[in-house]
C-alpha cells in the first residue's frame, strides 16, 4: 500500500478570495479554511443581494484601468486569470451568468445566496475550522497558525482576511501595511441636506481636485452618495479632507432669461423643474430666498444669476466619509512586497496573499470580486508551483 501524504495548506479567511483559492487547491493539498464566521457570508450583501460578480471587459489591459490602486500589479494577475476565466469558473460550479446593459455581470438567479450555496457545494471536501486566527508564525520549515483554541502546523499559508482586516495576525511577518481608508462610500458634507434626502439627480457633472466626472447623485441626510460619489470617494480615498466638489446639475447649457421671457406666467419652480427634480427646484428657491410660486416675469437679473449659480456651481466641502458604509477599503498589504506572478510574499516565502487584504481596490461594477477571483486563483497556482 502506498500512503499518499499531501502537503497541508491553511487558508485564513473564507471570503470570496480564500474560497476560490481553496477550490483550486482542494484536489492536490490537504486544505484547511479558517474563519471566525460562516464561510462566504460576505458574498451575501454584494450587488444588493444579486452579486455583481464581474464586469464584461475581456481585455485585461483595459480591465486594470478600473482599479485606482493596483493597476500595474493586476496586469500580471489578470493576464493569468481574467473575466473569461472567472465566468468559466462559475460555469464549472453550476452558476450561469448574464450581462446587464451596463456590462456588469450577475448570476442568472440574481441571487448571491444561490451563488454562495453552489460555491459551498463545490468546496464540500475542504476542511473548515470556525476559529479566529490570532497569529501566524514560521517555525523552521513549517508555519504555525495560532487560534484562541489551538495551534496548528502547515506547510504553506494563504492569507485572505479581507479589507477590514486582522492585520495584527501578520504583524510579526514584517509586511508594510498601507493604512486602510474607506472607498466606494457616501460622503459627509458641511451642508445639511435633510430637506432633500433621497432626491436623485441624473448625469450630474462633478469637478474636484482638478478632475471631472459625470454620473448620478443622491442626496442623503448628512451629505451625498450614489454612483458618482462612490467613484469620487474612490479616487479621493487617499487625499486629505476637507476637499471641495462643485456640481453642475444641468445636462446642457440653457438661456434662463429666454426661458423666463417665453414662460412669463409660469412659476419659477415649475420652470426649474424642467431641468432638476421638483423637490430640488424647491430647495434651490429656498436657499436663493425666492418664493417658489413666484411668476417668471417677476424674477430679476440678480435672482436669475443666483439660481444659475446654484444649478451650475453647487459647492460642497467633504468633511468625512459615512461611518462603516464603505464597500471596499483602499489600503492594505503593500504590493511591492508581493510577487504578482504567484501572490507569494517576497519577505516570507511560503506565505501567500489574496483578495482585499492587498492594497488593491476597484470601482463599483464587479471589479472588487474580480480581484478576489483572480488573486485567489494566482495564489493557488503559486502554492502549487513551490
Ligand atoms: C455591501 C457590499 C456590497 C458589495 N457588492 C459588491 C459587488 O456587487 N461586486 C463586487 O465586485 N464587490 C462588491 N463588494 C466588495 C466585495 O464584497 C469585497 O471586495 C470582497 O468580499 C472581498 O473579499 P475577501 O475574500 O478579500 O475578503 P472578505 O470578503 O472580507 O472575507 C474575509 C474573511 O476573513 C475572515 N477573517 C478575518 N479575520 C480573520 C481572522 N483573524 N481569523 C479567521 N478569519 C478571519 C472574515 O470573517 C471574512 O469571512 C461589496 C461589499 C459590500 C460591503
Amino acid at each position: 500500500m502506498v500512503l499518499e501524504l499531501k502537503s497541508k495548506v491553511a487558508i485564513i479567511g473564507a471570503g470570496p478570495a480564500g474560497c476560490i483559492c481553496a477550490y483550486y487547491l482542494k484536489d492536490c493539498y490537504e486544505v484547511t479554511l479558517f474563519d471566525f464566521g460562516n464561510p462566504l457570508r460576505t458574498l451575501l450583501p454584494t450587488g444588493g443581494g444579486r452579486c455583481n460578480l464581474a464586469y464584461a471587459e475581456y481585455d485585461f489591459r483595459e480591465l486594470v484601468k478600473f482599479y485606482p490602486r493596483g493597476e500595474k500589479f493586476l496586469y500580471s494577475v489578470f493576464s493569468q486569470f481574467s473575466t473569461a476565466d472567472a465566468l468559466a469558473f462559475f460555469d464549472e460550479i453550476d452558476v450561469s451568468t448574464y450581462m446587464q446593459d451596463d456590462y456588469r455581470i450577475f448570476p442568472c438567479s440574481n441571487s448571491s445566496k444561490y451563488v454562495r450555496e453552489k460555491f459551498l457545494c463545490a468546496l464540500k471536501n475542504v476542511h473548515f475550522l470556525r476559529e479566529k486566527v490570532l497569529r501566524v508564525e514560521r517555525v523552521n520549515y513549517l508555519f504555525k497558525v495560532i487560534t484562541a483554541h489551538n495551534n496548528y502546523n502547515f506547510d504553506k499559508i494563504v492569507i485572505a482576511v479581507g479589507g477590514h482586516a486582522s492585520y495584527n495576525i501578520i504583524s510579526n511577518l514584517g509586511h508594510k501595511i498601507i493604512e486602510p481608508r474607506p472607498a466606494l462610500v457616501g460622503l459627509v458634507c458641511d451642508k445639511n441636506f435633510a430637506a432633500i434626502s433621497g432626491v436623485t439627480l441624473k448625469n450630474v457633472k462633478a469637478e474636484f481636485s482638478g478632475k471631472e466626472l459625470r454620473g448620478d447623485l443622491l442626496f442623503t441626510h448628512k451629505g451625498v452618495s450614489g454612483p458618482l460619489i462612490y467613484m469620487i470617494s474612490s479616487l479621493m480615498a487617499r487625499e486629505n479632507r476637507p476637499y471641495k466638489i462643485s456640481f453642475d446639475f444641468l445636462e446642457k447649457e440653457i438661456d434662463l432669461q429666454k426661458i423666463l421671457n417665453d414662460n412669463s406666467q409660469k412659476s419659477i419652480k415649475n420652470i426649474i423643474s424642467d431641468f432638476v427634480p421638483k423637490s430640488f427646484a424647491s430647495y434651490i428657491m429656498n436657499i436663493v430666498g425666492i418664493n417658489e410660486d413666484e411668476k417668471a416675469h417677476r424674477i430679476n437679473g440678480a435672482m436669475r444669476d443666483s439660481i444659475m449659480d446654484y444649478l451650475k456651481h453647487f459647492e460642497v466641502n467633504v468633511i468625512d466619509t459615512v461611518a462603516d458604509g464603505e464597500v471596499v477599503t483602499a489600503g492594505g498589504v503593500d504590493l511591492d512586497e508581493i510577487n504578482p506572478k504567484t501572490m507569494e510574499s517576497k519577505l516570507e516565502p511560503g506565505i501567500y496573499f489574496c483578495g482585499e487584504i492587498l492594497n488593491i481596490d476597484g470601482f463599483c461594477g464587479g471589479f472588487n470580486l474580480q480581484n478576489c477571483w483572480s488573486t485567489g486563483y494566482v495564489a493557488a497556482k503559486g502554492v502549487m508551483q513551490r
